[in-house]
């Protein structure tokens, strides 16, 4: 590709306690129109990465360049071309979704005609256009992670960085999102999405990252890399290289247990 990258991360390392180190060099670079799938077991360092590209958390070594330039979050440009749902979305839940999106729209620099109208069509969209005025308070989980979708989509990033985004959402929304990603990768965006669950990422992702204790030990097509381990699904391969291969005999442990006389 002689495309410019979006994103390079060149030997990052971080510890949040001295001596337990998370994340143990890590390097990848993103070009414009590609769908990663960042994937790992719960706790390889997958939101720890994600939250440094965001600038929310300092580095300990290496280097970082988003749109060639440094991180830096004070940068009128860097939140204008960045979009993210977090893993854990904290929303401001005393507000309703016309007070929220107003908010962000001041931030993202929309004038409040452009935000509503936007806001309620891609909440339409949704399906939950009808709670345009109710406390998100009240909402469920997944009207909640649909607020986040808009909210990181609203000003129409180049990147967007999605950290677990389909916790809680149903089904159809799921389809129509996963439509969404591939129409504007398709357009030039950039979707970084980090999941432990892989049928989404096999399905959405033309490249996958794989994060082992804080190490990248795959990084490749679904095909190429399902070719070189002789893996049909991203699960299997997931499992081989994650050295994960006795759940067969844990499930049976457990149901042992269940089954166990009084
Ligand atoms: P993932 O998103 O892949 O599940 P994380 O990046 O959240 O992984 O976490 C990686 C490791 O760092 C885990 O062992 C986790 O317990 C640890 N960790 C994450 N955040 C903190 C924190 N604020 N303080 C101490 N340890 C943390
Ligand atoms: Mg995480």
């Amino acid at each position: 590709m002689n495309k410019n990258p979006v994103l390079v991360i060149k030997d990052l390392r971080k510890s949040y306690i001295p001596g337990k180190p998370v994340l143990r060099g890590i390097d990848f670079s993103v070009y414009p129109g590609e769908i990663i799938g960042y994937i790992g077991a719960n706790g390889a360092g997958k939101s720890t990465t994600i939250k440094i590209i965001l600038g929310l958390l300092p580095i300990d070594e290496g280097e970082i360049t988003i749109f060639g330039e440094p991180i830096d979050p004070s940068h009128g440009d860097f939140k204008q071309r960045i979009g993210y749902v977090p893993e854990n979305g904290e929303l401001y839940e005393n507000l309703s979704p016309a007070e929220y999106f107003d908010f962000l729209g001041i931030l993202y620099g929309l004038s409040p005609e452009t935000t509503e109208r936007k806001a309620k069509a891609l909440m339409k969209i949704l399906g939950i256009d009808g709670n345009y005025h109710n406390r998100i308070a009240s909402f469920s989980k997944g009207m909640k992670q649909k607020i986040l979708i808009v909210s990181s989509l609203l000003h129409n990033p180049d990147i967007l960085i999605l950290d677990e985004p389909l916790n809680g959402l149903d089904a159809n929304s799921v389809m129509v999102f996963k439509e969404v990603l591939s129409t504007l990768a398709k357009k030039g965006k950039t979707i970084f999405y980090s999941s432990h669950i892989m049928e989404v990422v096999e399905k959405i992702s033309d490249r996958i990252i794989l994060l082992v204790d804080g190490k990248v030990v795959a990084d490749g097509s679904f095909e190429d890399l399902s070719a070189q381990n002789q893996e049909a699904s991203l699960e299997g391969l997931f499992n081989d290289l994650t050295g994960f291969t006795n759940h067969e005999q844990l499930a049976e442990d457990f149901v042992r247990i269940l089954e166990e006389e009084s």
